[in-house]
């Protein structure tokens, strides 16, 4: 069961259904990325498996490592080892990056335990000097004021000190620069492992010369109607999301 599996999952907004039957299944140690065009669900699937409560789940599953997430609060969707990168993170002024992830981690001990400073410091360090990032960064307020890259910088330390089994990365119409994108992808590649998986959603194909995926899925209303190797992304890319929609519009 290792694996992160999406099973059949309605989910409606105001009435109007958004994901239709969506299935996909996520095994340990790949990239996955998830692409289609604009409207079709791809954020309502990655904010639904977030915890997000503006959407309704009609049936369904969202199993981690066969435990179902779906209805859980966003951090004990966390604490089950689900990492969820947005496009636009939260700021939180006054609250350090690294009181931010140290909360984090605390949040998950056992009642009663405390986390030990001088070893937290020494893995935040650690994994900031691997990830070469300037320790100075850690005492700023979370996203306060950050530009783009620092933004992703920080997403990248928080993933990898929360030591996540499986990551979804909704990127979608971000229009990241090229120094966004730098960050975003050296920190996907550095913790690709056979130990996590990755759901990396993007509607461009840029991100994947960066993160090159194991497998590619195009999206369409509300559900996969085409799963391939990195060369889909390649043919999306030339040819766009049209023959897509007349190929879907035909079948239904
Ligand atoms: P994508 O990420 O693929 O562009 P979204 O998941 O953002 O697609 O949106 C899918 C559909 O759901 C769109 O038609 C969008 O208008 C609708 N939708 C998403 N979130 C909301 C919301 N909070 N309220 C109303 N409609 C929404
Ligand atoms: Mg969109
Ligand atoms: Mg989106």
């Amino acid at each position: 069961m290792n694996t992160l599996e999406i099973k059949n999952l309605n989910v409606s907004i105001d009435g109007q259904a958004i994901l239709k039957d969506f299935s996909l299944t996520i095994p340990k140690g790949e990239v996955h990325a998830l692409m289609g065009p604009n409207g079709t669900g791809k954020s309502t699937l990655a904010k639904v498996m977030a915890g997000h409560e503006d959407y309704t789940v009609e049936s369904g599953e969202i199993l981690l490592d066969g435990e179902n997430i779906l209805g859980k609060e966003a951090d004990e969707i966390s604490h089950a080892g689900l990492f969820l990168a947005f496009q636009y993170p939260m700021e939180i002024p006054g609250v350090s990056i690294a009181n931010f992830i140290r909360a984090a981690r605390q949040a998950r001990l056992p009642e009663g335990e405390d986390i030990n400073a001088v070893e937290y410091y020494k893995e935040l360090y650690a994994k900031m000097d691997s990830l070469k990032m300037d320790r100075k960064f850690t005492a700023r307020s979370l996203n306060e004021g950050f530009s783009g890259g620092e933004k992703k910088r920080c997403e990248i330390l928080q993933m990898a000190m929360l030591d996540p089994k499986y990551c979804v990365m909704d990127e979608t119409d971000s229009g990241l620069d090229i120094d966004a994108l730098r960050i975003v992808s050296e920190g996907v590649n550095h913790m690709r492992s056979e130990e996590r998986g990755f759901l990396v959603i993007t509607h461009y194909q840029r991100l994947l010369d960066y993160i090159v995926p194991d497998v590619v899925h195009v999206m369409y209303d509300g559900r996969i109607v085409h799963s391939g190797d990195k060369e889909l992304a390649k043919e999306l890319e030339s040819k766009g999301y049209d023959w897509v929609k007349e190929e879907f519009a035909g079948a239904s």
